[in-house]
């Protein structure tokens, strides 16, 4: 591996096992990787270069934007970390985001200027990940995924050169990054249409009680409200950090209309066991939650479960997934409402499906020390019953790294779709560390 030949390439720093920093940059916000090389890219021209190197050297890549997923290293690779690339330029409505940047950075940058880009619920997560996955966020039933307001990207491409993609200079590649992941290429820079958002109501209710007829109401309350309104439901044990323990409901509301929102929530409200710990206007970015970094002496345990987008939120899935929460008690359920404008977008308009969908559900055990095979077969088996009810797996929230998802995110004419772009873009397979698509 000629190392002093990338660090003469790039200006950003090339980092190597026991130099000064090395601990510090394989810590990313899911783990701790074993790489070979870690470059934090200064520039998009050492991104390129980065990229250039590893193919020549034939050394595996992994591209790091906030490190939120699994795939953040690569043994023995490696490592592109863009963490340097942040930058945030407003340039009216239109937004440019470096590769690296996080969400809590772009709704705080944003907000000073009465702007909004839905994002997801946590300031860490990198732009990066979710917008190339999707992206569901407090604003996907008013304005859709991420990735349905990005507009361009600027792309460093397999063989390392620079591309500025749009749906009109590239449209089968941007239809690819709209849902098909990290495996095109690095994005140096994100392009967003935001829109005005000069603040939200956000409420967070508990519950107490049977969640059957909560997450019945909240379905029937959904269905009839307007675009305004995104909730989510948790109902998470103390040991997970993702929510407050027990049943909850937190809504956002776009506006600062508490009214207009109590309204729209009006029949979960009057619902007993529902009680309002807080509605009121706060400013976006104070919406996003803050999460403990990665502890190598205290990895949380995996998960036993998974997650599906509905299309038909029925009594029976809402009862299985309620039943799936109560039967294990070291396990979680998030329901997350969709429709509006998520809808809006045809199937085949960008890589991510199903539109159809109305509810995003994930529901896991966690695998603690002690479970038997037995045990994790009949949570499985649980789970999998659930997940035949949805249209689909959404791949920025499972941490599978095995490729036996990829089947479940895509449908096989977006599949087949997607592997003819990356053939075109990345026939070498260079970007694998992903929910990766075969170049086909
Ligand atoms: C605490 C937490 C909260 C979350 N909340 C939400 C949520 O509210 N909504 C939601 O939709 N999802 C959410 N997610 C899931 C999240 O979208 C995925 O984990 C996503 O992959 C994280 O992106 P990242 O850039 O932080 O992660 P990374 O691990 O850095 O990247 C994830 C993947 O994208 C690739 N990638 C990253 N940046 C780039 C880039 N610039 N160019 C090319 N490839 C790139 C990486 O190579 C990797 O394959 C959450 C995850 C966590 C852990």
């Amino acid at each position: 591996m000629r190392i002093e030949e990338l660090r003469e390439q790039v200006a950003g720093r090339v980092i190597a096992p026991a130099e000064d920093g090395w601990d510090a940059a394989r810590l990313f916000h899911s783990g701790i990787g074993e790489p070979a090389l870690i470059v934090r890219a200064a520039s998009v021209a050492d991104v390129a270069a980065a990229v250039r190197w590893a193919s020549a050297e034939g050394v595996a890549v992994a591209v790091r934007g906030g490190g939120h997923s699994a795939w953040g290293t690569v043994a023995g690779g490696l490592t592109i970390d863009l963490g340097e690339l942040t930058d945030i330029e407003i340039d009216g409505t239109l937004v440019r985001v470096g590769g690296g940047a996080t969400w809590g950075a772009v709704a705080g940058t944003l907000s000073e200027a009465g702007l909004g880009v839905s994002s997801g619920d946590t300031a860490s997560v990198g732009v990066g990940g979710l917008t190339l996955g999707g992206g569901i966020g407090w604003m996907v039933r008013a304005w859709g995924l991420a990735a349905d307001q990005l507009t361009g990207v600027q792309l460093v491409t397999a063989a390392g050169d620079v591309v500025e993609v749009s749906a009109a200079s590239h449209p089968e590649l941007f239809w690819a990054l709209r849902g098909g992941g990290g495996n095109f290429g690095v994005v140096t820079r994100f392009d967003y249409r935001a829109h005005e958002l000069p603040a939200v109501v956000f409420g967070e209710l508990s519950l107490q009680g049977d969640a059957r007829p909560v997450l019945r109401a909240l379905r029937d309350t959904l269905r009839g409200a307007p675009r305004e309104l995104t909730v989510t439901y948790a109902d998470v044990p103390a040991m997970d950090p993702s929510a407050p323990a027990g049943a909850t409901i937190t809504a956002c509301w776009i506006g600062d209309d508490v009214d207009a929102a109590r309204a729209a929530l009006g029949p979960v409200l009057a619902l007993s066991g529902v009680e309002v710990n807080d509605l009121g206007v706060r400013p976006y970015p104070d919406i996003l939650l803050e999460m403990p970094e990665f502890d190598p002496n205290q990895p949380m345990p995996g998960f036993i479960g998974g997650n599906t987008l509905l299309t038909d939120a029925d009594d029976d899935v809402l009862d299985a997934l309620a039943t799936f929460r109560e039967s294990n008690p070291a396990s979680v359920l998030f329901l997350r409402s969709l429709g509006g404008a998520y809808g809006d977008v045809p199937d085949d308009a960008t890589a991510f499906s199903p539109r159809g969908a109305t509810w995003f559900a994930m529901a896991g055990a966690f695998d603690l020390p002690g479970t038997t095979t037995e045990q994790r077969a009949a949570v499985e088996d649980e789970w999998a019953r659930i997940e035949a009810r949805g249209g689909g797996v959404y791949g920025n929230f499972t941490q599978a790294v095995d490729g036996s998802v990829v089947a479940k995110m895509y449908s096989p004419e977006t599949s087949a779709r997607l592997a003819k772009v990356k053939r075109e873009w990345d026939p070498g397979n260079v970007f694998s560390r992903n929910h990766n698509v075969a170049p086909a």
